[in-house]
């Protein structure tokens, strides 16, 4: 199996990891709250559409099976223990996980999951019970990668004295506190060292109100361009404001879940994205005209012309032509932008307490501060 480092982590605690062929598939070490908050999502469709796709579970251990006793197994590589999830057995049995072969490799797995259920609580501190999810920068040939992170409340009701009153002054002594967000951490990819430029949360934590839109025009770096970068922000704008309509009518509280937006850092493959998409557009605009002309001819001639008819056959398979286009089946295409919620360990569904105000009020700040980027930095005339 092979688990690789996640190549672009932004933010949060260090050892998020990644598999699969094409590196999809996130594994991220996941607190019983936050697999619950996933699990409970697929009862709230709306906001579960701003969330990476739940793959399901595994424990990875950093004990190597069947080799008990072996000095050299505590130290190093963690290997999978248990696989939860039909999803994710699914997609691993499809693709190809190293040396071994899929089918294989996931009969294993669960027959150590087995076991390990037979032999009752083995969860030894070796173990780390992970979550695995859709990797959004999948699609991204250079991902410029933010990490927002939402809310003006930092920490869960229940949590501890201590760590209340030092989240509180966290929140107080940033943008937490007066806007509802803090960038986290980012980077940038630079096209002159075609390398990218790594910010870090402490130079997040160093933001005000009065310098983050600074922080903004570091995130919106990467020389594509003003058309491109107009063309992006207007994009997190958009998304902005349909996420804010969601959350608006969702009741949870969300402590320390963040924004991740995601944008194309390299300009052949930017420009690449587009196309595809236009293409994509266009199909669907063609098709829909022909189907609103053929009900006009339909309308005028009746449908006992059977020469027309045909002509009409015909244009109909020319449409299905258009549907099966290039993209072979669950291949994620190039991508321009993306934004999705992330990190739930200390997020709740809270039915009948109405929306998380603190993270409204930060996607409103947000959406402010793009605004006026858009305005001061990049006008159109
Ligand atoms: P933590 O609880 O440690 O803060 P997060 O869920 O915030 O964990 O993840 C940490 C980092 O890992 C994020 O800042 C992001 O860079 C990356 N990451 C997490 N989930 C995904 C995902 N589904 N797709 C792509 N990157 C992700
Ligand atoms: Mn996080």
């Amino acid at each position: 199996m092979i688990l690789n480092p996640l190549s672009n982590q932004v933010g949060g605690h260090d050892g998020v990891l990644s598999m699969g062929d094409d590196n999809e598939i996130i594994v991220k070490r996941a607190l019983p709250q936050e697999l619950k908050f996933y699990e409970e999502s697929v009862l709230h469709a709306e906001l579960a559409a701003w969330m990476p796709t739940y793959y399901g579970t595994l424990t990875l251990t950093r004990n190597q099976p069947g080799q008990a006793g072996d000095q050299s197994s505590t130290s190093g590589v963690p290997t999978i223990k248990a696989l939860n999830g039909y999803a994710l057995s699914d997609m691993m049995a499809a693709s190809t996980l190293g040396q071994q072969d899929g089918a294989n490799a996931v009969a294993t797995a669960m027959a150590e999951a087995d076991d390990t259920a037979a032999e009752a609580e083995d969860n030894d501190a070796n173990d780390d019970e992970c979550i695995c999810l859709e990797n959004v920068s999948l699609g991204f040939k250079k991902p410029c990668v933010l990490d927002l992170k939402m809310g003006t409340q930092l920490y869960d009701d229940d949590a501890p004295e201590e760590k209340k009153a030092r989240l509180g002054a966290v929140a107080a002594n940033s943008t937490s506190l007066p806007l509802g967000f803090r960038m986290t951490g980012f980077e940038v990819y630079d096209s002159e060292k075609d390398d990218f430029t790594k910010y870090s949360k402490h130079y997040g934590k160093g933001l005000s109100e009065d310098t983050v839109l600074d922080g903004f025009r570091a995130y919106f770096a990467a020389k594509l361009g003003s058309d491109r970068m107009r063309l992006i922000i207007e994009r997190f704008v958009n998304d902005l404001t349909d996420f804010l309509a969601t959350i608006e009518t969702q009741e949870l509280r969300m402590r320390s879940s963040s924004l991740l937006m995601i944008y194309e850092g390299d300009t052949e493959a930017f420009d690449a994205g587009l196309a595809i998409e236009q293409e994509k557009i266009a199909a669907v605009v063609a098709r829909a005209q022909a189907h609103m002309e053929k009900g006009a001819r339909e309308d005028q001639e009746g449908d006992d012309d059977d020469e027309d008819n045909e002509d009409d056959d015909e244009d109909d398979e020319d449409f299905e032509d258009y549907d099966e286009d290039d993209e072979e089946d669950g291949e994620v295409g190039q991508k321009v932008t993306d934004m999705r919620l992330i990190d739930f360990g200390h997020s709740t569904w809270t039915p009948g307490q109405g929306p998380d105000e603190g993270v409204v009020k930060g996607v409103k700040s947000a959406l402010a501060l793009f605004e006026k980027l858009l305005e001061e930095d990049y006008q159109t005339d």
